[in-house]
């Protein structure tokens, strides 16, 4: 009996979290198009008919459809699926790993919930709209007064224990030299990848913020690396930079200081 009750709590978040990833997908989609998001029946890009609610179900709807249309079997993407699959799975990650913790949980799965739409913004447009990063700095306030407040001093790597001064610095120390260098070269940054440094800066604390940004450069480097390679973009060209900054964040969060923990060790032989 406690067995199934445990696999049910699993599942219900799995589903929870896709639910939530689905109607980020509407985000992803509308926002960009200055449509209302919360407003509206959701449309069939191709053929433009309303979608009922069985056409909506998360994962389930483009299983049973078969990746098409039900009105004009046009192809739909698959891609908001594979969203919707990694925000089940992200839920169930966030629930896991911070189990003792539910509120720092909550915190960090919407902070990658505000993170999967600059992302898939970022790809879309090439820009990441401003109300992303209010988004990261409102929840970067309400994380603060909820480790000062509630749990002062809980686990150290843990979004929630970071102080003050950390995260003022966090809010600069990357930002300001990206600023820099965007100045100095035209185009090395976007203004939004630098604001959303700043917010989650404050939201991190100046160390994830960091191991983040390196994760960032590295990740992108060999993404240029091979686009370069495979002739897909010119030397001058642009790829959006948003969603390796993203990534990183989130490795930063779950894998951060085992990987400073590893890097120590390495050069310590
Ligand atoms: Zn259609």
């Amino acid at each position: 009996m406690e067995k199934i009750a445990g696999i049910t709590i699993w599942v219900l978040l799995f589903v929870l979290g896709s639910c939530i990833y689905s109607f980020l997908n509407v985000i992803i989609y509308r926002v960009p198009k200055k449509m209302n998001f919360i407003k509206g029946r959701s449309i069939c890009p191709a053929c433009g008919h309303k979608l009922k609610a069985g056409d909506l179900v998360p994962v389930l709807s483009y299983l049973a459809l078969r990746g098409k249309c039900r009105y004009c079997k046009e192809k739909i993407g698959i891609r908001d699926t594979i969203i919707e699959i990694a925000g089940g799975i992200i839920a169930v990650i966030c629930a896991w790993r911070l189990w003792d913790a539910p509120i720092e949980g909550a915190v960090v799965f919407a902070f990658i919930c505000i993170l999967t739409v600059v992302a898939f913004t970022d790809i879309d447009t090439m820009e990441i709209p401003d109300g992303c990063h209010i988004a990261i700095a409102v929840l970067a306030v309400i994380s603060f007064i909820i480790s000062a407040a509630v749990l002062p001093g809980v686990n150290e790597y843990m979004v929630t224990d970071v102080t003050l001064i950390s995260r003022l610095i966090g809010m600069v120390c990357i930002s300001i030299p990206m600023l820099v260098m965007a100045l100095a070269i035209p185009g090395a940054f976007g203004g939004g990848d630098i604001k959303l440094m700043m917010a989650c800066g404050l939201l991190l604390g100046w160390k994830l913020t960091v191991i983040a940004a390196v994760l960032a450069v590295i990740t992108g480097g060999v993404w240029g690396i091979f686009l370069l390679a495979a002739k897909k973009k010119g030397r001058k060209e642009h790829f959006a930079f948003g969603p390796f900054l993203c990534a990183g964040m989130v490795l930063a969060i779950f894998f951060g200081k085992a990987l400073v923990g590893w890097y120590m060790g390495f050069w310590q032989f």
